[in-house]
């Protein structure tokens, strides 16, 4: 049996060797693993005394040769094929080991240049592994240290290993460079800065962690992170206390992050499923805290609590006079982190870059027999654009409440609705089917928490536009004073005339924040 061993990651490869050779096998080695190999004592044949040919052009070319590919080629039990084999004077290889040049960890550096990535692109390795691969009927590739084992293990006990064990294999090469291609492929189109919609959809996850089940317990689960492009996530966090995150843990948080970083100041927002209850922004993170939960409560109960902000002592212990399941912050002072880790199961995460926004990223969702792709929403409003429509103009302070509302709004799910008042939410309606029930509902959770005084002098935010007159007549009836909305229906002018019956002030931003 001969072997060819051609490794970059170098991990464990002397150990297998040389069980290898305690088994009988012989092995032709590349470069560097011959030298690893011979230097370890391990008896290795050099692969230009296979090939007759010289390891050439900086490493570029060292087992492209037919001596290797019409040995991992050739079936074994095809008369023409071995006939052919032995005029040429070559040699089968039974097994093959190797792992490609680090692509990866290459692009993951600061600052690399396109010549050192093009550098590391593998071009032998992936030939050799797909040569061995196709004929799995009678060579065994290795691509992943972690399966030297299994291998030993076969061969030990049978001195070959089974057809199903190489099928196997297999599979495993075709996935790793699909990946590693389309690794390469990703960022050679970023160097050239191509942002489109590419015809075909490659990308590449990478497992974080399976997880206990999935949105119930009866469905399976697991979080991927996408490779080079975790910078500010979820996936790039550090967990500092409690249990696992699960699946309807990350997705929470995930939009709880979202609307997080719509704030340059100090903010709070709380999340339950998805949708924020209560968001804060104050002078400090402990002022945040205090509308946020103001604002709601009750919903935050077992509910996501992310912060822009260093959480100090004072508000951590604010935070745990209730019960929650997570906080994510930048970071937490020591003392802070004491307080949290009283409560076991309290998920703490240190997020840095929490506030990062991918100019590129993209949102998918996958459907049945597809996948729907779209650049994310990553406006918000475009302030010259916006047009007061009433015969009021908002105050400032009005103003500013409406850019409040308008940020919660575009994270709330549609038809959706926000009202807010002093940098705190007052009340949110989403997931509706009608844009009345959104409103009505919005308002009936600001008079929940705050009553009607609470409400009064509160402004609203639409993610569309109004169909009818009917929400402007509640938000009135309400004391609601000013409106923020895309405009554009056909009956805007229904909208605009009962505003000014009520004296609310209008405004027009032109852009719709749907979110399904
Ligand atoms: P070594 O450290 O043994 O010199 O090189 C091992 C690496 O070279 C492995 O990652 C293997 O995939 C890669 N490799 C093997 N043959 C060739 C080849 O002909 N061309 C290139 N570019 N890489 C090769």
């Amino acid at each position: 049996m001969r072997a060819l061993i051609s490794v970059s990651d170098k991990t464990g490869i002397v150990e297998f060797a040389k069980e290898l050779v305690s088994l009988g096998v012989e092995i032709i080695s590349t470069g560097g693993t011959f030298n690893a190999l011979q230097n370890a004592g391990v008896e290795v044949i050099g692969i230009s005394d296979v090939t007759g040919f010289p390891e050439c052009l900086d490493g570029r070319v060292k087992t492209l040769h037919p001596a290797i590919h019409a040995g991992l080629l050739n079936i074994r039990d095809n008369e023409e094929h071995q006939k052919q084999m032995q005029e040429l004077g070559l040699s089968n290889i039974d097994l093959v080991v190797v792992n490609l040049y680090p692509f990866k960890q290459t692009i993951l550096k600061e600052g690399v240049k396109l010549e050192e990535a093009i550098e590391n692109i593998d071009i032998g390795g992936p030939t050799m592994l797909r040569s061995a691969a196709k004929n799995n009927h009678d060579v065994t590739v290795v691509v992943d240290p972690t399966d030297y084992a299994v291998v030993l293990e076969e061969l030990r006990a049978n001195n070959k290993v089974s057809v199903d064990t190489n099928f196997y294999l297999a599979t495993k090469v075709f996935e790793h460079t699909a990946n590693y291609d389309t690794m390469i492929a990703n960022y050679l189109r970023e160097q050239r800065g191509d942002y489109s919609l590419p015809n075909t959809f490659t990308m590449t996850f990478e497992k974080v962690q399976d997880m206990r089940y999935g949105e119930n317990p009866h469905q399976g689960a697991a979080f991927y992170k996408e490779v080079g492009k975790t910078k500010g996530t979820l996936a790039d966090a550090v967990q500092l206390n409690g249990k696992e995150l699960s699946y309807n843990n990350i997705n929470d948080a995930n939009g709880a992050l979202e609307l997080l970083r719509e704030f340059s100041e100090p903010a709070v927002v709380a999340v339950k499923h998805a949708n924020p209850c209560g968001v804060g922004v104050g002078n400090n993170v402990l002022e945040a805290y205090q509308k946020a939960y103001t604002a709601d409560s009750v919903s935050i109960f077992g509910g996501i609590i992310v912060t822009n902000q260093i959480i100090d002592k004072a508000t951590a212990e604010e935070m745990c006079k209730i019960f929650f399941e997570i906080v994510i912050a930048p970071g937490y002072e020591e003392e802070a982190l004491e307080v949290f880790k009283l409560k076991k199961n309290l998920r703490v995460l240190k997020l840095e870059n929490i506030t990062y926004s991918d100019p590129h990223a993209l949102t998918m969702k996958k459907v049945d027999g597809g996948l729907i792709v779209q650049q994310k929403d990553l406006e918000l409003l475009i302030e010259e654009e916006l047009k007061v429509v009433t015969e009021r103009t908002p105050s400032e302070k009005e103003m500013e409440d409406l850019h409040f509302a308008w940020k919660l709004v575009k994270h709330v799910k549609s038809n959706g609705i926000a009202l807010a008042k002093d940098g705190m939410s007052v009340g949110m309606g989403g997931g509706q089917t009608n844009r009345i029930w959104a409103t009505t509902q919005a308002i009936d959770h600001g008079m929940e928490f705050l009553g009607e005084e609470g409400v009064k002098g509160s402004v609203l935010a639409s993610d569309a536009f109004f169909p009818f007159d009917d929400c402007v007549k509640a938000a009135a009836a309400a004391g609601i004073t000013a409106i923020i909305q895309p405009g554009g229906s056909i009956r805007d002018e229904d909208s605009i005339k009962a505003c000014n019956e009520a004296g609310i002030a209008m405004v027009f931003t032109g852009m719709r924040h749907f979110k399904h």
